[in-house]
This record gives structure tokens, sequence and C-alpha cells, in this order.
């Protein structure tokens, strides 16, 4: 691989001849797309150029959700693992300063643990997700629409609302903070894209004050901020892309947004042309209110130590089909799939190795726990080996479809009459039920309770506050 300085004249005569870059000489009026380019592909669309979207961004999310629940965290060197205590998943940039990365080991780091140096908390969905919950309904309240596309970052459309959108985007972290108490950043823009970029910018920049507006920026400030981002940076481009558009000599956004977007599609395809697109105004990717319905629920989980016994097996499957039933029946659909896989630690070499994956499919599509529980356990029974230590199990639902087209099976319930469908999916609603006010895992299948002991490892677990009524504060 050839490496080309960005400034070499050598290289912008390269990337000209590849027709790549634009001639600078005549680039001002080209590079910025005219009202009318803009608002023809924005018609085709559906979409408006005079559209404006908000990204709030929460700022190291699980890290405030911990310290929402404890203040004495705030201030602190602070690490959260990922499931089974294994890794870094989050951190706080205090915690960054002592050396600790995302990504890294835990035992890595144990040493500044034992001298009270750092904190540290197992990962609490639970939590993250009531708290993300929460600022969806403030967004909610003050936007036109909100897309929730992540646990901690929602887009929010505010076209049309009057007065200044920066004030609006300073108003939306305000109420967030002063009532969740979690810190955010806003980016304003016309399109999704550029919304993303001015986020990264509020969180860079903290003389903005957490919230940039990107067409309050003149061109010329937007094009310093674009020459000094990395490419990767943008929204779309990944690890890889960046990697290939790099060896082009493509490094700082500033150099993306000055290519040919011809060159773009005819090399990479329209996915990436309408980034290009979408930074330089026009938008391209539409709003997506309602988020699809996933096509394949996964559940699965390292054990905390290896399991050997049916039991333990069993009951790990029962507790993630449990989980991956309700999600299903959450956004109205039936599994007419259904897998189970299950293996030993593969870097024991020394031990016997099995690895099982395993789908069944199902005479007619269902969402019913017990249905669908006592088909994973079958699979568990039948190819589970003695003498073999298993590290990790999981469930897979898939061929998902709504709801209406599925039905409790005839083949299980020969004799299922209407009132006995009607009697399960009340059994089912009250699960859920139960599920929402006292917590996941309240009433549960006799088989997740075969055996404890195999669960996840979350030693130091903040308490569910939130969600949980017999975890609920107490102030004395
Ligand atoms: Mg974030």
């Amino acid at each position: 691989m050839e490496f080309i300085s960005l400034k070499s004249p050598e290289r912008v005569e390269r990337l000209r001849a590849l027709g790549q870059l634009r001639d600078t000489a005549d680039a001002g009026s080209e590079r910025i797309p005219t009202e009318t380019s803009a608002s023809r592909s924005s018609k085709r669309l559906g979409l408006d150029p005079r559209q404006v979207i908000c990204l709030i961004d929460a700022n190291k999310f699980y890290c405030a959700c911990e310290r929402v629940i404890d203040p004495s965290l705030r201030g602190k060197p602070l690490v959260v693992l990922t499931n089974n205590d294994g890794c870094v998943a989050a951190l706080t940039p205090e915690a960054k300063a002592l050396g600790i990365r995302r990504g890294m080991p835990a035992f890595k780091f144990r040493s500044l643990v034992e001298e009270g140096k750092v904190e540290w908390r197992s990962s609490n969905y639970e939590l993250y997700g009531s708290v993300s919950k929460n600022i969806a309904a403030i967004l909610a309240d003050m936007a036109v629409r909100i897309e929730r596309y992540s646990i901690d970052e929602n887009f929010a459309d505010i076209t049309g609302i009057p007065g200044d959108p920066a004030e609006l985007g300073r108003a939306m972290k305000a109420r967030i903070y002063e009532w969740q108490r979690i810190p955010a950043c806003v980016g304003i823009a016309n399109t999704k894209t550029l919304a993303k970029l001015a986020n990264h910018l509020a969180k860079e920049w903290p003389v903005f004050g957490g919230v940039i507006n990107w067409l309050d920026l003149a061109p010329h400030r937007r094009e310093k901020a674009m020459s000094i981002t990395p490419l990767t940076e943008v929204w779309g481009i990944g690890r890889r892309m960046g990697e290939a558009l790099q060896n082009l000599g493509i490094h700082t956004v500033l150099d993306f947004w000055k290519m040919d977007p011809s060159f773009i599609r005819a090399r990479w395809g329209v996915v990436l042309e309408r980034t290009w697109r979408e930074l330089h105004g026009i938008p391209c990717i539409p709003f997506d209110e309602e988020a699809a319905p996933r096509e394949q629920i996964i559940r699965s989980r390292s054990f905390g130590h290896p399991v050997t016994d049916l039991e333990s097996l069993a009951a790990a499957v029962s507790q993630h089909m449990a989980d991956a039933a309700m999600t299903l029946r959450q956004q109205k659909s039936a599994a007419g799939e259904v897998g189970v896989f299950f293996h030993t630690n593969f870097f024991r070499g020394d031990l016997p190795q099995q690895n099982v994956s395993r789908v069944v499919k199902l005479p007619l599509p269902t969402s019913d726990t017990l249905i669908l529980t006592k088909i994973a356990v079958g699979i568990v029974e039948r190819f589970r080996r003695e003498g073999f230590a298993y590290q990790k199990a999981g469930v897979i639902l898939s061929d998902i479809r709504p709801e209406q087209s599925s039905d409790i099976p005839e083949t299980l319930f020969c004799e299922a009459s209407d009132r006995e469908k009607e009697r399960r999916r009340a059994l089912m609603e009250t699960l859920d039920g139960l599920a929402r006010i006292y917590g996941r895992g309240i009433v549960t299948t006799a088989s997740t309770q075969l055996a404890t002991g195999w669960e996840a490892r979350h030693e130091k677990l903040s308490r569910c506050y939130l969600t949980r009524r017999e975890e609920i504060l107490r102030a004395h």
C-alpha cells in the first residue's frame, strides 16, 4: 500500500485523474447544491430540505445512569463492565485519564480497583433502559416526533416549531438534566447525517455549551469543522469503509465532502452517495418514527462458571427464551422458527469440545413462552452430552411475522378450542403485566428454576430503583 500525504500536489493530481476531486477552481459553485437540485432529490424521497432535525445523545450514558442512583460516584473515575464483568463497556473521562480504555479486560486494572482509585459497576441494562425511556418521553413532549435510534440517542423532528432551533435544543438538554440528571449534547441540522456530525462537534468543543446548530454556522466555519474531523466520525462510514477511503487519501470529512458523488456511486454504491448528499444538506435518510420490528431476536450470555449439568443448561436456555418471547410479544409478532445454541470454551483445547446449534421450524408461528420454552428445552435435552463443560448458551427466534397471522399450533394442542387459545393469550398478557410492574423474572417457567449459579457474573450490580418495587430507594 502506498502512502500519499494529505497535502501533496501529487495526490491532488492523482485524485483528479481518478475523477474523485472536483477542480477546486470551480468547485465553489458546484459543491454547494442549488436549491433546485436539493429539492428535486428530496422530493423524490418525499423529504423536505427545510426540515429541522435534532440528534440528542446522552454523554457517557451508562456511567451517567450509575451516577444518578449513586451520587457518591459523581466526579470519581468510574467504569461499567460488560455482561459477565469481563471487559470495559463504558468509562468516564476520569477513568480514561488513569489509562483505562474501552474493551480492556477487567483484570488489567484490578490493582487500580484494589487501591481504591477507580470504582466499577456491572452493567445494569434494566436501569439504563428505564432512564432511556424517560428521556424519550421528555423529547417526545418537546418535538413534533422522535425516533429512538439507540439506548442513548434520539432523533427529534422539530420542523415548524416556532423560535430558534438552538434555543429549543438548549431547552431539551436542560430538561433532560433537570428531570433525569443525565448530561446530553444536541446537534441540529436539516439532515440526520449533519445532525449527527453537529452532535459530535458539540461534544468535542465544550465552548458551544453542548448544542450546535449546523444551519447557524457560516460556510467557512463548516469547512473548518469538517477539515479537522476524521472521516470515520461521519454516520454511515464505518471502520472498513474509512480505511478504504483513507487508502485513496481521503482522511477528513472535508476530503469526502469534496469528492465527486458520481464517482462515489460508481465505486461504492448509492448508500455512500446518500451519505455524501446528506453532508451537503440534501435529506436522503427518512425519519423512522416507529423502529421496524426486529426480524430476529437473539438472547445469549456466557456463564459465570462452566456448566456441566443438564438442569443448569436448561435453566439458562429457558431464561433466555422467556426474555426473547416477551420482546416478541412487545413488538406484536410471532416466531416461525426456534433456534438454540450452546458450546464449550473454544480456548480450552485441553478439554473436549462441542458446538451445538439447532433450529426447529414450527407448524404455526407463536409468541407463547410455554410452547417456545418446551421446544428449546427439548433441543437441550437431545444434544447436550455428559462430560462437556459448556461456556455459553443462547436462543434465536426467527421467521418473525405480525401476530395476527399466528395462533396456538393445533398440532401441539389438538383439542385447542377458541377458549383455550384465549386463555393462553390472557396468561401471556398477565405474565407481561406482572413483569412490567415487578420486573422481569417475577413469574417464570419452572424450567428456569431447575438450577441456579449458572448466571453471568455481575458482582457489582446497582439496584433497580426505577423498575423493581423491592429495590426501591428508602429515605430515612
Ligand atoms: Mg452517548
